[in-house]
């Protein structure tokens, strides 16, 4: 599972600012969309070489009273959520009686935790880290979140506590892998029960994947899947269990896990910033995603024009996305969701030879050339394959550090044109020789 690392410190400590830091793409590709507020408390790490989710505490347990209440507040979703913590203090304020309130119960905690000293730009950070020392947390990492200070020595730190890294799940073994998402109530469950409840589906219980365990492959039409569970969701429908909570982090892994992502939607109702975050990290994961229209048994028309308006203004960034519209009670349009998933699963998994990405680079530079840096034209001389799940093309060239992302945009429309690619996202990487 993706690691996860949760930010936990007294208020003002600048929690929010180094998790600007640390989730902020280079690229931006996601938050220069009108319409998708950033999600503030849970984001994907951007730095560094491995993937890993990130969950500000500080913006969830903002409503809490009394230092306690906080720490307490905030060391519960850790330890129910988080991998590794970071236990944010300033060094210009030095060490409080709030920072050893939350430090007692952060020890308590069987989870590693790197203790963060921030704000160390233009202070002496030696003599300013001393105090922590007392904490008994272990050495204190000197940063400055303002300045991206200090950020690489934090990473690495976190790599030697985390679990070792296990190998991305892109072989297909247990055939497509399929995440249901999106909000409470929004018929998640109905469709999971109704996708593996057909009469023609058969689950296996292998060695390792009972039915209680988050994969479960299943077979339909000879075709062999495996649905992601986000905990518990398939149980629901027992009145004798309780209800679990909607948790971000699942959802989130669940996506890390899959191949295609259904994301539902209540048709009747309106689309909400939780569902533009929440599709905004799907994007980030780069997996292929179909938005799943349900409940669109007893629409009105007016209420058929309406949620496909919304589409159009609120997630103009989804472009790429298969829309489709289902009623996971009644199962009309969810045999047609199989097909669906099975297009978007050889888009994202597509191979690409190398002549091919080549020969589409030159059509598209020839179209439209790069622009001049200087009075020098960078160049963009081949392509080949990166990745899958998404599709990653490298270029190489001359200065494409220099490239424009309206040329980069052009060019990733482009190449998703011409490769025929349904509801995948697709990356561009660019190498110029250093
Ligand atoms: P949070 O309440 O813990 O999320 O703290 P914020 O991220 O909102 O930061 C609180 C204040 O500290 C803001 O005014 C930030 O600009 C400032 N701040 C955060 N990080 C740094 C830093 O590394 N250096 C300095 N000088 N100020 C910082
Ligand atoms: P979850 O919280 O996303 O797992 O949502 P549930 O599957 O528990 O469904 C929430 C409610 O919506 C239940 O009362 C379902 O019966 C209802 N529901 C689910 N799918 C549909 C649908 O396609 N049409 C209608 N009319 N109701 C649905």
């Amino acid at each position: 599972m993706l690691p996860v690392i949760a930010l936990v410190g007294r208020p003002n400590v600048g929690k929010s600012t180094l998790f600007n830091y640390l989730t902020r793409s280079r690229e931006a590709l996601v938050a220069d969309f009108p319409g998708l507020t950033r999600d503030r408390q849970y984001g994907r790490l951007k730095h560094g070489d491995r993937p890993c989710l990130i969950v500000d505490t500080g913006g969830i347990a903002d409503d809490a009273e009394g230092i306690e209440n906080l720490a307490r507040k905030q060391v519960q979703i850790a330890l129910e959520e988080a991998d590794i913590v970071f236990f944010m203090v300033d060094a210009r304020e030095g060490l409080s009686a709030s920072d050893k309130v939350i430090a007692d119960t952060l020890r308590k905690l069987a989870k590693p935790v790197v203790l963060v000293t921030n704000k160390v730009d233009g202070i002496d950070a030696g003599t300013a880290m001393n105090d922590f020392y007392s904490l008994g947390l272990g050495e204190p990492i000197a940063c400055s979140a303002s300045h991206g200070r200090g950020i690489p020595e934090l990473l690495e730190r976190a790599n030697e506590l985390l679990p070792p890294d296990k190998e991305a799940v892109d072989d297909n073994q247990g055939g497509i892998g399929i995440a249901v998402v999106g909000r409470p109530n929004v018929g998640k469950s109905t469709l999971v029960n109704r996708l593996l409840g057909e009469e023609r589906v058969i689950v296996f219980d292998e060695p390792g994947t009972t039915r209680d365990s988050i994969y479960i492959p299943f077979e339909r039409n000879g075709k062999r899947f495996t649905l992601v569970d986000t905990a518990g969701m398939r149980r629901r429908s027992k009145v004798s269990e309780t209800i679990e909570k909607f948790s971000i982090i699942k959802s989130l892994q669940a996506i890390e896990k899959s191949h295609v992502v259904i994301y539902l939607i209540d048709a009747s109702e309106a689309i909400t910033d939780q569902d533009a975050h929440l599709l905004g990290l799907v994007l980030e994961a780069g997996r292929a995603l179909i938005i799943g229209l349900n409940k669109w048994d007893g629409l009105s028309v007016d209420q058929k024009a309406n949620i496909h308006r919304q589409l159009d203004i609120k997630l103009s960034f989804l472009e790429f996305a298969e829309k489709h519209p289902i009623s996971a009670l009644h199962g009309s349009g969810v045999g047609k969701l199989f097909d669906v998933v099975h297009t978007l699963y050889d888009s994202a998994m597509v191979n690409m030879s190398t002549p091919m990405l080549t020969r589409i680079l030159k059509e598209a530079t020839d179209a439209h050339q790069p622009p001049l840096v200087g009075n020098r034209r960078i160049k963009l001389k081949y392509a080949h394959q990166g990745g899958r799940n998404p599709p990653v093309v490298i270029i190489h060239g001359t200065q494409t550090d220099a490239l424009p992302i309206s040329y980069k945009r052009y060019l990733t429309n482009y190449f998703r044109t011409k490769l025929h690619l349904s509801g995948t996202p697709i990356r561009l990487e660019f190498k110029s020789p250093t």
